[in-house]
Order: C-alpha cells, then sequence, then structure tokens
C-alpha cells in the first residue's frame, strides 16, 4: 500500500467530530525573538493531550465491524496507550493494553480510567512484543503499532492539514521526530497543500538516529536513548515511515534536554501552555536557531503536553 494524501482526508472524515480540531496559537514574543512568523498547532489541547489521539481514532475507525468486536491492543506506557484506550472506549471498542509491572502507577491509572483491561508483563523477563503478539492471537484483538502503521500515519497526518487550510501555505514546517509517523504523516498532507514547504524532522540530540538515517540512506538502530523527550525515544524509524520522510523531509536537526527545558518554560509563562518535553523538539529548533526561520512563515507542531505536575515543576524550577 503506497500512502497518499488521499489516505490523510480519508482519515480527517473518519475522526471528524471524535477527535478535537485543536487551536492555533500566535505569540508577538515568539516571533520578535526569531525574526519569523510561528504558527503553533496546539496538540497538548487535543483529546488524551497529544496528537496520538489523532491516529489512534483513525486506525480503530478503519477495523472491520468483525475486528472491532473483537478488540484491539497495544504495547505503550505513553500516549499511544492512552490515545488507544480513550478512542477506544468513544468508539464502543475494547482495548487491551501491555504495560511494563513498574510502569508509573499514575498511568496506569489514567488508561485504565479511559477504560482499557490493563495487561502487566515483566520487564526484565519477558519481550513485549512476544506477550502481546501471543495475546493477540489467542483472542484475536487486531495490534495497533504507535507510528509504523498506515492508518496511524494518515490520522497523524490531520494535524498538519488543518493548520494549514487555517493559516494557509507555509514556507517552513517543523516536526518532532520519535518513529516518525507524525512526520511521515505531516509530510503527506503539506506536501499537498503547500507544495514548496520545506519540512524538517527535529529529534532529541541523544537520540539521532532519524539524521543518522538519512544521511546512510538506509533505517539505523541506536541504543535506547537518554532523554527528557521521553516521547521520542524510539531506536529506529519505521519501514512506512521512513521512504516517506526520505523522500519529503529536507533534512533532520537535534534538540538538547536544556533548550526543551527552556521552551517549556516560554510556553508556561508567555503562552500559558503546558507542552511536554517532546512537545516542545519543534519549537526548539525555531528557537535555537537549528532551522533558518527569520523572514518566513514557520508552522511549529507542539505535540503533546502529558508531563506530571511534579516533573513539570522540578523541569521549571532548575
Ligand atoms: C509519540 C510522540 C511523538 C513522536 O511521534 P512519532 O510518530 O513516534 O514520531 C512526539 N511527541 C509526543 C508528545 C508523542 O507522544
Amino acid at each position: 500500500m503506497t500512502l497518499a494524501y488521499a489516505d490523510v482526508e480519508a482519515a480527517a472524515e473518519r475522526i471528524r467530530g471524535i477527535a478535537h480540531r485543536t487551536p492555533v496559537l500566535t505569540s508577538r514574543t515568539a516571533d520578535a525573538r526569531t525574526g519569523a512568523t510561528l504558527f503553533f498547532k496546539a496538540e497538548p489541547l487535543q483529546r488524551a493531550g497529544a496528537f496520538k489521539f489523532r491516529g489512534a481514532c483513525n486506525a480503530i475507525a478503519a477495523l472491520s465491524p468483525e475486528q472491532r468486536k473483537r478488540g484491539v491492543l497495544a504495547f505503550s506506557s505513553g500516549n499511544h496507550a492512552q490515545a488507544i484506550a480513550y478512542a477506544g472506549a468513544l468508539q464502543g471498542v475494547p482495548t487491551v493494553i501491555v504495560m511494563p509491572h513498574d510502569a508509573p502507577a499514575i498511568k496506569v491509572a489514567a488508561t485504565r480510567g479511559y477504560g482499557a483491561e490493563i495487561v502487566v508483563y515483566d520487564r526484565y523477563k519477558e519481550d513485549r512484543e512476544a506477550v502481546s503478539r501471543r495475546l493477540a492471537e489467542e483472542r484475536g484483538l487486531s495490534m495497533i503499532p504507535p507510528y509504523d502503521h498506515p492508518d496511524v500515519i494518515a490520522g497523524q497526518g490531520t494535524a498538519v492539514k488543518e493548520l494549514i487550510e487555517e493559516v494557509g501555505p507555509l514556507d517552513v514546517l517543523l516536526v518532532c521526530l520519535g518513529g516518525g509517523g507524525l512526520l511521515a504523516g505531516s509530510c503527506l498532507a503539506a506536501r499537498a497543500l503547500s507544495p514548496e514547504v520545506e519540512i524538517w524532522g527535529v529529534e532529541p540530540e541523544a537520540g539521532n538516529d532519524g539524521q543518522q538515517s538519512l544521511a546512510k540512506g538506509e533505517v539505523v538502530r541506536i541504543p535506547v536513548p537518554v532523554s527528557i523527550a521521553d516521547g521520542a525515544l524510539t531506536t529506529h524509524l519505521g519501514q512506512h515511515t521512513f521512504p516517506i520522510i526520505r523522500r519529503e523531509a529536507a533534512g533532520i536537526v537535534t534538540a538538547t534536554d536544556a533548550q526543551l527545558v527552556s521552551a517549556m518554560r516560554f510556553f508556561v509563562e508567555r503562552m500559558k501552555l503546558v507542552v511536554e518535553p517532546t512537545g516542545c523538539l519543534a519549537a526548539a529548533a525555531a528557537f535555537e536557531g537549528a532551522v533558518a526561520v527569520q523572514g518566513k512563515r514557520v508552522g511549529v507542531i507542539l505535540s503533546g503536553g502529558n508531563v506530571d505536575p511534579a516533573a513539570l515543576g522540578r523541569h521549571l524550577a532548575a
């Protein structure tokens, strides 16, 4: 299956009325600081607090009635799990989330609160993919991965579709990058709606596998990186996401943890918005000059806002 903009349009139809159309925010202070005109797409205000709800919603809505009846499975302890749990609950589809036994209690509670069944595994003794596959087979569940799935990618592309429909063509688009579901979907939407736009991925400096992959022309695998950007600690791009990113992106740049904290502080202080560390990657690239934005119309995806209040306090106090 070759993914195209038509798939993003189909996703937008499926998730209409379920996912929020999030606001686009602007800031004169941010514009003055960068010399650009910045348009921030505010996915912290999406349902379940991140853009992941879009892909989850689309992937579940695209299942057959029989598959929906049996239910879906996801393995994750982060935003994807919560998105699947919530999207399943809203569409009347049972969800099973496979989580490590030592996942933060607050995340387990939130995911269960959305109505999911939680299955725990021992992360030191068991392989989560093997546990998930066995469970999916036994119970006839459809597995929905966090990024490397055509319906997930198409769903993630709806954020940039909304952004460009609202503000018009862009010169530059900055998108945070983990496994590349958001960036690949954004590429499809942006290239169709603003053909000349320059698209950049932004990943944590500590885990620049995407940058290495573009340089090498193939997917490069790295050890699990250490960064506060916990939504982008992926070790490799996907087989569906990499070819789209390679074809459409101008390049991939990185941001340090200190730059992410500085951006978080800016959003809280000046824009009254809680953005999680991973959600600040794209903004950090604009603020720190990793991509040249002066004099340009720039789309910046703020991908999510799920940060524990105590952790937010620690970051801002430091
Ligand atoms: C998952 C996630 C990302 C990375 O998305 P990919 O599709 O894996 O590249 C970025 N920001 C947030 C908040 C996320 O939850």
